[in-house]
This record gives C-alpha cells, structure tokens and sequence, in this order.
C-alpha cells in the first residue's frame, strides 16, 4: 500500500528495544538501518537519505533534540520521536524542533505501524502536493486560500478570521503534530501557557464546524499535553485509523 520499499532509520541505544522495531518494520516490507547513538544516526540520516528516522530521546552520546536540530539544519527527512512515558516536556521540545510525530515507550507494534503509516502518508501529500496551488483538499475539506473560503462537502463553513487562521496552519503542516507554542506564536505570536486555554476554546468550535455535517472524518487530533494535529485523510478502509485516533498522553 505505500510507496517502494521505504528505508527507515532506526537511532536508539536500547538494544530491546531496537530489536522491537526492527522486527516490526519487516513485518512490513520495510527496509532499515540501525543507529545505537545520535553521532552515527546523524552519519547515516547523512549519508543513506532514509525516508524516515525512528529517533529514541534518550541517547548516550547526547540528546536527541540535539541530533534533531542538527539533522533539521540540511534536512527535512520526516523524525518521530520515541520518548519514555510522560515526558511531556521532551516531547514538546523535540516537536517544536522539528520532529514530525512521536511514540511514547511502551507502545505496541500497532501504534509504532501507525505513526510510520501517517508519516509516509505525509512525505506521499508532500510529494504530490502542486505548491503553487491554492486549493487545499483533504477528505471532505476544501480550502481555497486565494478566496479564504472553506467548504465541506458542497456546505461553506463560516468561520472567524482565527478559526480560519488555525484552521490554514495546521492544514500546512498535514500530518504533522503541531505544539500548543507553535501555534500560539504562528497565529497570535505570543506563547504564554494561559493562552493555551484560548486556543482550547477556538478548536473546539472549530472542530464542531468541522464535524457538524453528515461527515465526521476525525480532521483534527487533540495530543493531550502536547499540541494538534490535521490528520492526512485518505481511503475510509484504512487500518491505521484505529490506533492514531486515540488520545494518547
Ligand atoms: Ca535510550
């Protein structure tokens, strides 16, 4: 169902837990490469091209937001996270800069298949996507950013100048879980955490306009703790939807 064989980079110390992944990307067809720390992921992220990197938080050698910010220096490859329960904090830093997604450990051979689904979903719209046009599809939603209207199905949706804003971020970053600091700085440039809870607010009516038709596709994921995401939709049947629209801490 994806694209040819996708090469994966595995960067993680715990040799368990490497051996987990790695025998979940080949129940997939999947092809990877190992890293045990962040200096030889960055030399084979550089010198394999890997169509995503696996990357654990918690390396040896030095933090794994260093290895992000430095990957993100010549790089846009796709990175999720793999971080240890309820670090909410390390996963906010990582995401903010640069990773795509994250895994928090333990998590099951399903949720790691989902996350590398969503991603190639994202790196496939990336591909595709005409940059120059101003039409966004995406399931039933329509934006066109050259009328700033937005149509679900054949309804137009009447949104507020903010929820339209929110709404043309986090459909720019498709599949891509985006902070609660990231979108307070895109869209009103602050990032107070009170500010947080006004964000709340503005998404949950923006989502109500979203699934308030005969379509209810699950546009937008709530990370609790963490961010949103606009999930990429694609066929109904796909079997990564279970897993990847659970809330998850
Ligand atoms: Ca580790």
């Amino acid at each position: 169902m994806v694209m040819n064989r996708p090469l994966m980079l595995v960067i993680e110390d715990d040799k368990a837990v490497r051996n987990l992944i790695t025998a979940t990307l080949e129940t997939q067809d999947y092809r990877y490469l190992t890293a045990g720390t962040g200096r030889q992921g960055i030399q084979e992220a550089a010198l394999k091209q890997p169509d995503i990197i696996l990357l654990d938080l918690g390396l040896p050698d030095r933090d794994g937001t260093e290895v992000i910010q430095t990957l993100r220096s010549w790089s846009r490859m796709p990175i999720i996270v793999i971080s240890a329960r309820s670090e909410d904090r390390d996963k906010i830093e990582a995401l903010d800069a640069g990773a795509d997604d994250y895994l928090t450990k333990p998590f099951s051979v399903e949720e790691l298949l989902a996350r590398v689904r969503v991603t190639l979903r994202r790196m496939r719209y990336i591909q595709t996507q005409n940059e120059e046009s101003p039409i966004f599809t995406n399931g039933d939603l329509k934006i066109d950013y050259s009328s700033g209207c937005v149509w679900l199905q054949d309804r137009e949706l009447h949104l507020t100048p903010s929820e339209y804003k929110l709404l043309c971020l986090l459909a720019h970053n498709v599949g891509k879980v985006m902070t609660h600091t990231a979108i307070l700085k895109a869209i009103w440039g602050s990032t107070l955490d009170s500010d947080v809870a006004s964000l709340r607010v503005f998404m949950t009516t923006l989502r109500k306009k979203l699934e308030s038709s005969t379509s209810s596709l699950p546009y937008i994921q709530t990370h609790v703790g963490v961010g949103y995401r606009m999930l990429r939709i694609e066929k109904l049947d796909d079997d990564a939807a279970l897993p990847e629209n659970k809330p998850h801490r």
